[in-house]
């Protein structure tokens, strides 16, 4: 018996077994931290908006899993040796960390060439199978085994939990994507899609000295939520006219919205799309304006263990800035977790934050 585990050596989860069936708590037992282990006890784990797919039937994981993978929690325990951060750091317990939704093994030939989130051996937590050993994957629950070859990054104290836990998925896709980018100093960009994912690329833009930032989304109430949080991004209708972009970031996945996006490039412009996460109609590009415009169209999906430390040193650089605590709008514990799934659905908020540690 261990004072980490008052009752027994369990902890509570929210396992999802299927579309309209509702997330089922569950006891599971938590294992010792074998080699390159570790426990971490959960403090808040935000709803992404994947999860929430999931949840609608609209994407298909294995189950019975444990969603979550917007996590932020302290090491309790670990195993020997123990894991080591992105920046070389051995963890102990009591760090208090950030890892990225992406388990990879930093060898094969596609982690060799910087896309270690198509890792041949890829686990991701929040989506693989809750049985056995490693079924505590997700972060809806109060413990998680953080698995070996984790990608794991120290989380700044000045950080709130509210501010850190996106900077795994959407923080870290955004940095990703402005890695692909290239610079955006002296520029003008566009974003398309005032969720997550088109906030934080508006605040990096700004952050990192875009001389035009501009956020387009056809839902009133999501750009005025933009306004609020990015007042120096201009907040637009998709059909507004303003000049050509240099960079566009296209987080809405919407068809038409990568249509526009295309034909708002200015010659030698790149676009990167990071919205298209679900299945959509096909889109028509003209491939010679393609070429004469010297155009670059990129994809990205997830992140490096690079980009999750640039999110990470991203957000404590720029958080007395960008209020990024708000835009988890409502908190609910994790006995909570039905109420807190059908408020998020109803709601449409940017985040809804689940504590494992709150008493419903
Ligand atoms: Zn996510
Ligand atoms: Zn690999």
């Amino acid at each position: 018996m261990n004072e980490v585990f008052p009752e027994s050596r369990t902890s509570l989860a929210a396992v999802f077994h299927g579309s309209g069936i509702p997330l089922e708590l569950q006891q599971i037992p938590v294992p010792k931290p074998a080699a390159g282990e570790a426990i971490v006890r959960i403090t808040c784990c935000t709803v992404c908006g994947s999860d929430l797919h999931t949840i609608a039937g609209k994407r298909i994981e294995p189950t019975p899993t444990i969603p979550g993978h917007e996590i932020i929690g302290t090491v309790v325990e670990i195993g020997e040796p123990a894991p080591v951060t992105v920046t070389g750091q051995l963890l102990q317990p009591g760090d208090r960390i950030s890892w990225s939704v992406c388990v990879s093994c930093g060898t094969c030939d596609r982690c060799l060439q910087g896309l270690n989130q198509k890792c041949h051996t890829l686990q991701k937590y929040g989506h693989d199978v809750a049985t056995g050993r490693l079924a505590l994957s997700g972060g809806l629950a109060e413990f998680m085994l953080l698995r070996m070859n984790s990608a794991v990054a120290i989380v700044d104290p000045a950080l709130s939990d509210a501010e850190a836990c996106p900077a795994n998925c959407a923080t870290a896709t955004v940095a990703a994507a402005m890695r692909l980018a290239g610079s955006v100093t002296g520029k003008r960009v566009r974003i398309t899609g005032a969720g997550m994912l088109g906030l934080t690329a508006a605040a990096m833009s700004i952050f990192r000295g875009a001389t035009h930032v501009e956020i387009r989304d056809p839902d009133l109430s999501r750009r005025s939520r933009a306004s609020d949080f990015c007042p120096d991004a201009a907040v637009l209708e998709p059909d507004h006219e303003a000049a050509d972009a240099d960079v566009v970031f296209e987080c809405s996945g919407a068809a038409a919205a990568i249509e526009k996006s295309f034909h708002s490039l200015a010659i030698g412009g790149t676009m990167v799309l990071i919205g298209s996460v679900l299945p959509g109609p096909p889109v028509s590009l003209d491939p010679e304006r393609i070429i004469r415009r010297c155009l670059t169209i990129r994809g990205i999906h997830n992140y490096t263990p690079e980009d999750l430390q640039a999110a990470l040193d991203f957000l404590i650089r720029s958080h007395d800035r960008f209020a990024f605590d708000q835009l988890v709008e409502r908190t609910f514990p994790l006995a909570d977790i039905n109420a807190a799934v059908a408020w998020a659905m109803e709601q449409q908020p940017i985040r809804v934050g689940i504590l494992p540690g709150a008493v419903s």
